[in-house]
């Protein structure tokens, strides 16, 4: 059978994935949904100039683009992993709904889960465009707002202030500012306060439970450590399977978030 839309969208489907297509051309349209943020003073200059922080992290889907490789080919069509703003390219695609803590929610499956965007020269039919939404159920709900330990959900905007996320401070390598208060922090990257306390993530659990990670040896070696290449291999594999290595932050930062939680 020919690759088409309906072909490529159900194996994806059928292997636990939800896709939307978008018309290439849209990425003009991306470039300049941007550029009308950043005007707007939502989105900071600093965050429009930093491609790895608009396309997110680069997570591992090794398992995930085989399956839309194996379905393209079928039609002789072929497909690459792009770096894109995935947030935004996932509610203009339909596919998710913008939430009020501006994390984006798929019908059924809240916000626990992964984007990834691919480029195919398959033509496109369905071409899914379309406005930004914010999730209907926001509209009468403030838990994710009552729950930010650094006020960053802004009731009167539709955009947080992302540059007081605690998401934005332990993804970076820079030093925490004074700003940010000792006993906000709750994970080693990232923040899950608000989406611990979204009710459209009442079915989804996003914890993956590892007995004893490290030995009490490779914790003593994580906190003296100079660099990554004084750890045992064994130490590294675990901090991939852990994620902790996907923001290419360096062995610093990490000690820091490590002490910041465990303080
Ligand atoms: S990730 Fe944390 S700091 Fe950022 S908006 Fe959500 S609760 Fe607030
Ligand atoms: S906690 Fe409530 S307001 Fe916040 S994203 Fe979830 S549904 Fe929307």
């Amino acid at each position: 059978m020919m690759a088409n839309e309906t072909a490529l969208l159900t194996e994806l489907e059928n292997n636990g994935c939800k896709g939307k297509l978008v018309a290439i051309r849209h990425l003009d349209d991306l470039r300049a949904e941007l550029a009308k943020q950043n005007q707007a003073g939502f989105l900071k200059s600093e965050f429009l100039n930093d491609p790895s922080y608009l396309a997110g992290c680069q997570y591992d889907y090794s398992e995930i683009m085989p399956i839309a490789e194996r379905e393209l080919t079928k039609g002789n069509f072929s497909c690459k992993r792009i770096k894109i703003p995935y947030k935004i390219l996932a509610v203009r695609s339909g596919l998710a709904q913008y939430g009020r803590n501006n994390i984006t929610y798929i019908h059924g499956m809240g916000s626990y889960y992964r984007l990834v965007a691919f480029a195919t020269d398959m033509p496109v039919i369905s071409d899914n465009w379309q406005e930004i939404e914010m999730m209907p159920e926001c509209s009468s709900c403030r838990a994710c707002l009552n729950s930010c330990p650094t006020k960053c959900i802004d009731p009167d905007r539709s955009v947080i202030h992302g540059e007081k996320c605690l998401t934005y401070f332990n993804e970076s390598a820079k030093p925490f500012p004074d700003s940010v208060g000792s006993n906000w922090h709750n994970s080693l990257l990232g923040c899950m306060k608000c989406q611990l306390a979204c009710p459209q993530n009442k079915t989804g659990n996003p914890i993956v439970e590892i007995e004893n990670p490290f030995t009490e040896q490779e914790l003593a070696m994580l906190f003296t450590a100079n660099d990554y290449s004084e750890l045992p291999e064994t130490t590294l594999v675990t901090l991939q399977k852990l994620n902790l290595t996907d923001y290419d932050l360096p062995l610093p930062a990490i000690q820091r978030n490590f002490k910041s939680i465990l303080v």
